[in-house]
């Protein structure tokens, strides 16, 4: 792939075949307490279109400032209170465009269960490689999946990974058991309150144990696919810790799977659908060209702008706010909804699927666990309820490993008013009842640029969320009848 120039007057600093340097680049994180000091920060973000690292609200702000234009910028905001959280960001950034140290070791001799793949980060190939790896090594249990093929051409490679138990045929069960027939076995390490539950549900099925083993042995049960979990990252270039945790992930289901009771439940149960990299084309960018990179790599009207942001470009209530019709923005909405090739694809896949439960979208950073809706901060999803809770159980399991906090709530009302993003189309349109956007580590020291020796602790925290959430969906689900 060609390298091309980077023109986004936020880094007007790299030619062809350099990697972009930020030589006194600073990351300031504004305190804003008031609509003035807002309008303030937004009037001169607009004029230098500087790199916004969170979204532009009453609270803190993090934003990225070129050196030539730390002297404006401080003084245009000098009644902000501010904070320098990175002072030179070249010391973050790799000299040269870093390449990954198992590119070019043979797939089949990797080792994954010493966990030091999850060292480093990793460019598009190889974690193209890890996902064949994983097909090639458990092809019973793996399946790689295509979503489609972004604007520069590469794959949207993702894994399927479903379990099932061996058939058993038993004298008193002459029903038709289906190889995606689930475990039944007892519930008896569950954190959901199982008082709470007996409450609630009294009806057809009863939760005295074995009835709902029994029940679930009547014949005449149709052959029914598992319900999906999707489970992706990397809308955002930059945010490499995404790809990173995702595989993790991945490796956990896999390795887990027979290995694990509480994972052979949920690999039986469901289907884990895991995509890595949704904007691979930009993410390669960010590897051989600009570190800095979010968007993807469309053209725009603007031929010196590339890159639409596929999280600006979802269409539910799309261009309604927070984002930018700037194509030279970082927060491009894209000229109309569904612009971004990326995010079209991955919706296009959702809606045929027809079966997906979950769906969660790992961004960075600022440690958040967010839920429908970020269009309109009053409105309430009618599943709030079981939303809400599944997600308090699953930061609170993150904590116990690292005891790293994420705050719980909705989009418009952690993060900011935030259209056209990925889980309010999930939600809103597909029907995706558990749908979350989670902003991953840190909360600002490293942003982006988070270091590799996180990786580990990261991966295992958010494992840990995503292990205790798959198990409440388990069980609420079946108590609301929507799971075999
Ligand atoms: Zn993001």
């Amino acid at each position: 792939m060609a390298r091309r120039p980077q023109h986004n007057s936020n880094s007007d600093n790299d030619d062809i075949g350099t990697y972009a340097r930020f030589d006194g680049e600073q990351v300031l994180r504004m305190e804003l307490s008031s609509p003035e000091q807002l309008k303030q920060l937004e009037a001169i973000v607009e004029e230098h279109n500087l790199d916004l690292w969170s979204n532009l609200r009453i609270g803190n702000v993090d934003v990225r400032v070129p050196s030539d234009k730390l002297e404006a910028f401080k003084a245009a905001t000098s009644t902000i209170p501010s904070t320098v959280m990175i002072p030179n960001l070249q010391d973050l950034v790799p000299e040269h465009a870093p390449a990954s140290l198992l590119h070019t070791k043979q797939q089949n001799n990797w080792n994954f269960t010493d966990n030091s793949f999850w060292h480093n980060y990793h460019d598009f190939e190889t974690l193209n490689n890890f996902t064949e790896a994983m097909v090639q090594q458990y092809p019973d249990l793996v399946k790689r999946i295509s979503i489609g093929h972004t604007y520069e051409g590469r794959e949207i490679f993702g894994m399927s990974i479903h379990g099932f138990k061996p058939k058993k045929k038993k004298k008193a069960d002459l029903s038709d058991h289906h190889s995606w027939d689930v475990d039944e076995e007892e519930d008896d390490d569950e954190e959901v309150d199982m008082e709470e539950k007996n409450k609630k549900f009294t009806s057809w099925r009863s939760w005295i144990p074995g009835h709902a083993r029994r029940m679930a042995k009547k014949p005449s049960k149709p052959k029914k696919h598992p319900k999906a979990i999707i489970i992706h990252a990397g809308q955002h270039a930059r945010e490499w810790i995404g790809p990173a945790v995702v595989t993790y992930i991945a490796k956990e289901l896999i390795l887990g799977y027979r290995n694990n009771k509480k994972i052979t439940r949920l690999v039986n149960q469901f289907e884990f659908v895991i995509v890595p990299l949704l904007n691979a084309d930009g993410y390669v960018y960010t590897w051989e060209t600009n570190r800095m990179w979010r968007k993807n790599r469309q053209p725009t009207s603007i031929p010196l702008c590339p890159g639409v942001d596929p999280n600006r470009s979802w269409g539910y209530m799309w261009n309604t706010g927070g984002g930018s019709s700037n194509p030279c923005s970082e927060g491009y909405t894209g000229p109309e909804a569904f612009a971004a090739h990326e995010a079209k694809m991955m919706a296009d896949y959702i809606s045929k699927r027809k079966n997906v439960i979950a769906y969660l979208d790992f961004h960075a950073y600022a440690q958040l666990w967010m839920s429908p809706f970020g269009e309109d901060c009053s409105k309430i999803p009618r599943d709030d309820e079981d939303i809400v809770e599944a997600s308090m159980g699953a930061v609170k399991a993150l904590q116990n490993v690292n005891g790293k906090k994420f705050t719980v709530g909705s989009i418009c009302n952690v993060f900011e008013r935030t259209t056209g993003n990925s889980i309010d189309w999930t939600y809103g349109v597909a029907n995706v009842k558990y749908s979350y956007f989670v902003e991953l580590r840190d909360t600002g020291l490293y942003g982006f640029l988070l270091p590799e020796s996180e990786i580990l602790p990261s991966s295992e925290e958010t494992m840990a969320a995503v292990t205790y959430l798959s198990n409440f969906i388990r069980i609420r689900e079946k108590q609301w009848g929507n799971l075999d």
